[in-house]
């Protein structure tokens, strides 16, 4: 057999829990766990962080720097964006970029065509029809495109009062858009209903009511308003 060079590193021989290194003829003992540890952080692939949302600091997305004033849909008489038989409005543009958005395409405040007053006056005939309940305000994002928001609030508010009501669904939380612009707290003020909340992928769940995850809450805007210190009340009609 030949004879071993004197410098070299003999691979480690395991024995008691302790390893035996030789290294140019020096033998030593070190634990066997201790070892272990040091090494696996050597060889371990670094982990890539998951993509989150943004978190916007308050007003730092102010509506009228982003949105175009245009619309990604509109959906007359439909029964799943919120309770009843409901006019969805769909406005064009978000920056809160979570990831596995249900509306990828309306993300891009250019995208669709304009708010137009001839679309207005359809929205407001649409929703005079007896069965229906109310509108809604999604998208995109409609505290970014509070110009439109708040102009079709108030002329839904002139021509039925309270006997339609105003859903609206946001990335914004209640906490968050209560801290927000003007333009914001207005609008928040005049909805009955807010889903709030982004999209949060791992917090999936494809049995709520009317949410895509289970941070996202049904809140009785009217009713939280109420409270003393503004707290959100949630909807009272939640089943899940
Ligand atoms: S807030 Fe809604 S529209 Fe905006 S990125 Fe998130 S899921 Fe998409």
């Amino acid at each position: 057999m030949p004879e071993k060079d004197k410098n070299q590193q003999e691979g480690p021989d395991v024995r008691d829990n302790l390893i035996r290194i030789s290294v140019g003829g020096e033998t030593v003992f070190v634990d066997a766990n201790q070892y272990k540890a040091k090494n696996a952080g050597q060889t371990a692939k670094p982990r890539k962080m998951k993509r989150q949302p943004k978190n916007p600091k308050p007003g730092e997305w102010i509506s009228e720097d982003y949105s175009k004033h245009k619309i990604a849909d509109y959906k007359p008489f439909n029964f799943v964006d919120g309770e009843g038989v409901r006019c969805s409005l769909y406005v064009s543009g978000c920056l809160f970029d979570c990831p596995g958005c249900y509306n990828l395409a309306a993300q891009n405040f250019n995208y669709g065509r304009p708010y137009t007053q001839e679309l207005e006056d359809q929205i407001i005939a649409d929703i005079g029809q007896s069965y229906v309940q109310g509108l809604t305000l999604l998208g995109g994002e409609p505290f970014l495109n509070t110009w439109v928001c708040n102009r079709i609030i108030d002329r839904v508010r002139a021509e039925y009062g309270h006997s339609k009501d105003i859903w609206s669904w946001s990335g914004y939380t209640w906490e968050e858009l209560l801290r927000e612009t003007p333009d914001k707290v207005e609008m928040l003020k005049k909805l009955d209903i807010l889903v709030d909340g982004r999209f949060m992928d791992n917090l999936k769940d494809l049995t709520l009511q009317f949410r895509g995850s289970s941070n996202q809450r049904i809140i009785d805007v009217q009713k939280s308003l109420k409270t003393p210190d503004l707290h959100p009340v949630i909807w009272d009609k939640l089943q899940r």
